[in-house]
């Protein structure tokens, strides 16, 4: 009987330890950042979203990137779309940009009512204005019939042209890097600053030199990553593979070389993302990792929809 008062004492006392553990956690780290896409390119796959990642910051959402399903991939993180406050593209490519306007409006019609401020490259102050005119129909019946508030004035859209400091709240310092991703110019990689941890999201770049003076001594670097042995299956699919696996391969870095970027800013963890190719089932999570082992000695994670870091 004795034992058995006992052990019961020491379930409770276990169940409250298990209780308290998360919410204490919760204190530690109170900017969160989820991976909500990790597959690199525009076609919707099975196995991964389109590149987004959000960080939450006191109940804030501030999203970078929003490739296909950005949305709905909020939804399964379970952070609340009311919840968006900031919305920062690294570049305009569909893979980076396709549910860019998607994002704000169903987070409207989710019942958002305060004010969201979207930046990133050219041309997307007219994006934002063609979008909400090529939906008036739905946000003007929603504003009669449902009593929301007018969508428009809601948004406030922020082109960038350069690096340097973006934007400061009392959460966050956002700052931006040009990288090197051409054709497309401007590409930005950001960095966030908040009291607890640092985190830079590195948008798609050749190996840049911009980018390591940006992610200098963060505690996270997501970094865009392609495996390059891999490359030759993924552009068989195609007709125009020669010129696709060419333009791919000069458009982004590969795993070592994200390796060797994060080991010269000095980051404590690497985050391998915007994954190329994203669902090869050849290339496993050991060989990304491995590869970007051979030149960075810290921490290195592969990338997976939804996965906290
Ligand atoms: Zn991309």
């Amino acid at each position: 009987m004795v034992s058995r008062r006992r052990f019961l004492v020491g379930t409770v006392a276990l169940a409250g330890s298990l209780a308290r553990a998360p919410r204490a956690r919760a204190q530690r780290a109170r900017t969160r950042l989820i991976l909500l896409g990790t597959g690199g390119g525009p076609r919707p796959r099975k196995e991964s979203s389109g590149a987004a990642q959000v960080i939450v910051a006191d109940g804030a959402a501030y999203v970078i990137d929003c490739g296909d399903g950005v949305a709905r991939q909020l939804a399964f993180a379970g952070v609340p779309l009311t919840s968006l406050r900031h919305i920062f593209l690294t570049h305009q490519h569909s893979d980076h940009n396709a549910d860019y306007g998607n994002l704000i409006w169903l987070a409207w019609a989710s019942g958002l009512s305060s004010r969201v401020d979207a930046w990133g490259p050219p041309p997307l102050d007219e994006m934002t204005t063609l979008f909400l005119q090529m939906n008036a129909y739905d946000i003007s019946t929603r504003i009669s019939n449902e009593g929301r508030v007018p969508l428009a004035p809601l948004v406030h859209v922020h082109e960038l042209r350069e690096g340097g400091e973006v934007m400061r709240d009392e959460r966050l310092r956002v700052t931006a890097a040009l990288v090197d991703h051409p054709p497309v110019v401007p590409a930005f990689g950001y960095r966030f600053d908040a009291a607890d941890r640092s985190i830079v999201i590195s948008g798609d770049t050749t190996p840049s030199e911009r980018l390591i003076e940006l992610a200098k001594g963060a505690d996270v670097l997501v970094h865009s990553a392609l495996y390059v042995p891999a490359v030759d299956r993924l552009v068989a699919r195609v007709p125009n593979a020669p010129a696709l696996k060419a333009s791919i391969i000069a458009h982004q870095t590969s795993a070592e070389d994200a390796g060797r970027v994060a080991q010269a800013a000095g980051v404590r963890t690497l985050v391998l993302s915007h994954l190329v190719p994203a669902d090869d089932p050849k290339v496993t999570a050991k060989m990304w990792i491995d590869a970007a082992r051979t030149q960075f000695r810290g921490n290195v994670i592969v990338g997976k929809d939804l996965l906290e870091i």
